[in-house]
């Protein structure tokens, strides 16, 4: 039963301060199991968006994120999801928008969250330090994708969540909602950026390429077969790119190789 998810859940808020003194780098490390303690959390979320911004932006040719991020840990395995990028702080939403993303999200108890409104929460009680990163990467990628897009995009990505919760269907929609397109393009990206910087720092990474009906391997194609970099299709994700059709067009635009852009997405089923 959830009473307030706040009475059981540990949480801090994050405002970057740097990297720890530890060997994270060592992919070894990554299979270490957390200490069961709030520090041991907060110690791997501080070091992950450390060498997020350090050294993966950097080295994948990603905009930073925010760099007054909010991040909220919460130790809760009943959320029912790993994490959610909303950029809360940044965005000025409804109020009724706003308890609608929370209850989507399976919050409720919201008045501290409402009052703080974190941007990253990073939700289960996780076990390995592997799984954290993998987590938090994924969120990371989320909150890159907004420093380019800014904030009229993600009213619409935030938003797009919220309607299909209404309507009763996945969070995700199916693609046809009028507001999937910026739920695609964005999630297309978390996943497959996350499991890109996963892949960077342990040397391998949870990926499904068919996961949902946005299928994040249509960008891991375009990288390991066909020779675009992260780079590349980061910068096509502009704030006018908000459906598969659209980046696909941009891509196209920019970089040419149409029969082979075109042939990925319509392996994918666009
Ligand atoms: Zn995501």
């Amino acid at each position: 039963m959830r009473i307030n998810i706040l009475f059981f859940a540990f949480f801090v808020l994050l405002a970057f301060v740097g990297c720890e003194q530890e060997d994270v780098l060592n992919p070894t490390k990554g299979t270490e199991q957390l200490s069961d303690n709030n520090s041991s959390l907060l110690s791997t979320i501080n070091n992950g968006t450390y060498i997020f911004r350090s050294q993966l932006c950097p080295s994948n040719g990603i905009s930073l994120p925010p760099s007054g991020l909010r991040i909220l840990a919460l130790r809760d395995n009943s959320v029912g999801w790993g994490g959610s990028a909303p950029m809360l702080h940044y965005l000025s939403l409804d109020p009724v928008i706003l308890i609608n993303l929370m209850l989507s999200m399976g919050l409720s108890g919201t008045t501290f969250l409402i009052t703080v409104l974190p941007d990253v929460f990073i939700a289960p009680e996780f076990s390995s330090k592997f799984d954290t990163y993998s987590t938090l990467f994924h969120e990371l990628s989320h909150a890159s994708h907004y420093s380019k897009v800014g904030n009229p995009y993600w009213f619409n990505f935030v938003n797009g969540i919220v309607n299909n919760y209404l309507a009763g269907n996945d969070t995700y929609g199916d693609g046809t909602g009028n507001l999937d397109g910026f739920i695609g393009v964005g999630e297309m990206w978390g996943y497959y950026s996350g499991y890109k910087c996963t892949k960077d720092i342990f040397g391998w990474g949870y990926f499904d390429p068919y996961y949902s009906w946005f299928k994040p391997g249509i960008l891991d194609r375009l990288v390991s077969s066909y020779g675009f970099t992260p780079a590349q299709i980061f910068a096509c994700q502009t704030s006018d790119v908000n459906s598969h059709e659209k980046l696909k067009n941009k891509i196209i635009s920019n970089y040419g190789y149409a029969t082979q852009v075109t042939g990925v997405f319509e392996d994918y089923g666009f």
